[in-house]
């Protein structure tokens, strides 16, 4: 390695090339194992606080392998204590590297159940949906599995997590193979079974399809927004020309071939997708399916030119679906003061 190249980080280092890395270092092989499991499973984040290693090693590590390959360049945290970090991981040819990771605790301060954290898989997004601030600067470049993983871990140090959601800057089946590799460290040393996981993705048919043969350990969720064509072709420019029973088609082979349910999502933008006659005809799309609906109001943007839905537009469109006998569940947005909807953050901080 020359010096002028960084050393790589602990987590885009495979096991193996720790271990010998650690030997290297004066440590044994197993070592290496102690480590991944005090930074994936505890969320330590420096190696002075691995008492079970030697101190030699300790100072030896702190001294050659960084653990996190990013930087923390924005915390905000909200008065329903919900911390958005902003990391900015390594500028490669001056271009922006910045994502979002956000870390929701349970509702109630005393609980003790675990926090939700929402992770980002791309710098930036190609899909481009004109009610999302992640798309509006187009696509930098696709995370590295370890970039993935981090958020998990700086995650994972905020608190302990029950659950995730690949629901924040990008599109996670555009970038298949660093999810897979990041999700599959995630369930096996951070603990987090596939039940606990969701991937949401606007539903590439070819792509949803070849995720589904993989043996994904996460539940599916699909963001269709509307039931009309047309609609969907503004709201999701870059799968214009996709009709929407080729991708619920899709969904129903994901079904079929992982045995677990699909979760279509709606974004109710005010105005635009929110009327009653939507929720009929998504409605009689989902019908015969084995699905439910998870409705998320619109959270308002400066940048944005769409609006948020009236509560009882919102639960206007619930109560029709539950009526043609499909399940839907509403989900407002945690941590709106002082912070803001996904990717928002990002474009504050250039
Ligand atoms: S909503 Fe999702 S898919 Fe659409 S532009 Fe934003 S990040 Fe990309």
């Amino acid at each position: 390695m020359s010096s002028a190249e960084p050393a790589k980080s602990l987590l885009a280092l495979e096991p193996e090339e720790l271990a010998e890395r650690v030997v290297q270092l004066g440590g044994r092989p197993f070592h290496a194992r102690v480590i991944r499991r005090e930074v994936l499973a505890r969320g330590t984040l420096d190696y002075g606080s691995m008492t079970s290693l030697p101190v030699g090693l300790r100072e030896a590590l702190t001294a050659e392998v960084p653990i996190l390959a990013g930087v923390e360049a924005d915390r905000t945290v909200a008065r329903d204590r919900t911390v958005k970090l902003l990391i900015e991981f390594t500028r490669e040819a001056g271009q922006d590297a910045l994502v979002e990771t956000v870390h929701i605790p349970p509702r109630k301060p005393d609980s003790k159940k675990g926090a939700t954290l929402c992770v980002s898989t791309q710098v930036g997004c190609p899909v481009a949906c004109p009610f999302c601030a992640s798309g509006l600067a187009g696509l930098t470049r696709n995370l590295a599995a370890h970039e993935i993983v981090e958020q998990y871990v700086r995650g994972r140090a905020i608190g302990p997590l029950a659950r995730s959601v690949v629901m924040g800057i990008g599109e996670p089946l555009l970038n298949w193979e660093s999810v897979k590799r990041a999700l599959d460290v995630v369930h096996d040393e951070m603990q987090l079974g596939a039940r606990k996981m969701t991937v949401s993705t606007v539903g590439f048919p070819d792509r949803v399809r070849r995720a589904a043969r993989d043996r994904p350990r996460f539940q599916l969720a699909i963001s269709l927004h509307t039931p009309d064509d047309d609609q969907r072709d503004e709201l999701v420019p870059s799968m214009a020309g996709t009709p929407i029973e080729d991708i619920l088609a899709a969904g129903d082979d994901w079904f079929r071939e992982t045995g677990r349910e699909v979760t279509y999502e709606v974004v109710l933008l005010g105005g635009v997708n929110d009327s009653a006659g939507h929720a009929q005809r998504l409605a009689a799309r989902l019908r015969s399916r084995r699905a439910t609906v998870n409705l998320i109001p619109f959270n308002p943007s400066p940048d944005i030119p769409y609006h948020r839905p009236t509560p009882a537009a919102v639960e206007t469109y619930r109560s029709t679906l539950e009526e043609h006998g499909v399940v839907a569940t509403v989900r407002w947005s945690r941590g709106l003061d002082g912070t803001a909807a996904c990717g928002q953050l990002r474009i504050r901080a250039r």
